[in-house]
């Protein structure tokens, strides 16, 4: 059975058919055809995914994107390290929330939501603080949909020889690059956002080395991500606590689905046509983006809302819904918006029919 209406929203967002019915098999965890087939198959997939290099290694962690981030930092930062995050929107606030929980020293380099970070910012920083051993930021920051300067710091960062953690929870898979390329030591992503899986499992891809000098730094016992990837290793793909078989099971399909496509290129078009499809239509209609076009990711796309003393976000998204498409609140702190997302199981089609309902629900 498919849904009524289409997500257009950045995770969870609407999965294939063939991806939710590889959910109707139940697995044993720690049987072989699970473990080593799956788990494996899987992490293998990852790593080509991110880099033709071969220095990498992914480990798979339950939970929420949020809860990967917190595995990554909390285990791959030392006590004694510190954590330079650049913050130019809600997701680089999270990733200083957690230093600031775990305990993490840190110093933050903060921008406005619409604004890109400057990689020169980044060397001042770095010039001006030799206690940074870790620099981390959001590639795509999906509360604008801003697409961030990650390549030009990365290599700042890497000519100052700090660690690279990069958020890209919405931009992996979608959104083609290659990790050693860019000089990223960690990617943080999840299943459910451009590999379009179903949400319970996050997932980081890091350097080797880091991963084996991670061992005892961990703030948390089930976020140990330098335990679960010994785990992994050791024993071919078994996780250490209770695995969300189903959503693996989905996710192995969804990799599937990807290759299918045309990999992350192809993928990346079609997102790339919806967004500028969705943009174009929106326009017409008298809609305003909240960014310029320069700065657009496929991934998202933020709206202001209409000025008219008519219009309600609920009673718009009610009606759209009621037409078969739900969309997304804003979370810019200064500007009133709605967003609208144009991944997951979504074509041109699909984003015309949205277009057509929008100028039906005319509340404006
Ligand atoms: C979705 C997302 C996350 C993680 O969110 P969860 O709700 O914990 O899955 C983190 N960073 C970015 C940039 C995201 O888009």
């Amino acid at each position: 059975m498919n849904n009524d209406y289409l997500l257009l929203t950045p995770g969870p967002l609407s999965t294939s058919i063939t991806v939710k019915e590889a959910m109707l098999k139940d697995w044993c965890t720690w049987d072989d055809d699970y473990n080593v087939e799956i788990v494996q198959a899987i992490r293998a997939e990852l790593c080509r995914l991110a880099t033709s290099c071969t220095d990498y290694t992914a480990t798979l962690m339950q939970g929420s994107g949020t809860s990967c981030v917190e595995s990554a930092l909390g285990s791959l930062i030392p006590n004694d390290g510190k954590l330079l995050v650049i913050n130019n929107g809600a997701y680089g606030a999270r990733i200083v929330e957690i230093a600031q929980y775990l305990n993490i020293a840190y110093s933050e380099l903060s921008y406005a939501e619409t604004q890109i970070p400057e990689p020169l910012d980044v060397e001042t920083v770095l010039l001006s603080d030799p206690l940074i051993t870790h620099v981390a930021m959001v590639h795509c920051e999906t509360t604008t949909g801003i697409l961030n300067p990650v390549k030009d710091i990365a290599k700042i960062v890497k000519k100052h020889k700090k660690v690279m953690i990069l958020d890209a929870m919405s931009s992996f898979g979608g959104v083609p690059f290659d990790m050693h390329e860019w000089h990223i030591d960690v990617l943080i992503s999840s299943a459910n956002k451009c590999i379009q899986g179903v949400p319970g499992f996050g997932f980081v891809i890091a350097k080797h080395a880091l991963m084996e000098n991670a061992k005892g730094h961990a703030r948390s016992l089930s976020l140990d991500l330098h335990a679960q990837w010994q785990t992994m290793e050791q024993y071919q793909g078994k996780w250490r606590f209770t695995s969300p078989t189903h959503v693996v099971r989905a996710f192995a399909q969804a990799l599937t689905e990807l290759q299918q496509e045309g990999g992350v290129t192809a993928r990346h078009q079609r997102y790339k046509k919806n967004q500028s499809l969705l943009v174009a239509g929106m326009q017409a209609m008298g809609f305003k983006t909240l960014l310029g076009q320069a700065l657009h990711s496929p991934i998202i796309t933020a709206f202001y809302s209409p000025q008219s003393p008519e219009y309600n976000f609920k009673r718009f998204y009610q009606q759209l819904k009621s037409l078969g498409f739900v969309i997304y609140p804003g979370k810019v702190s200064n500007a009133d918006c709605f967003r609208i997302g144009n991944i997951g199981d979504v074509t041109s089609h699909d984003i015309t029919r949205l277009l057509d309902a929008v100028a039906t629900a005319k509340y404006w």
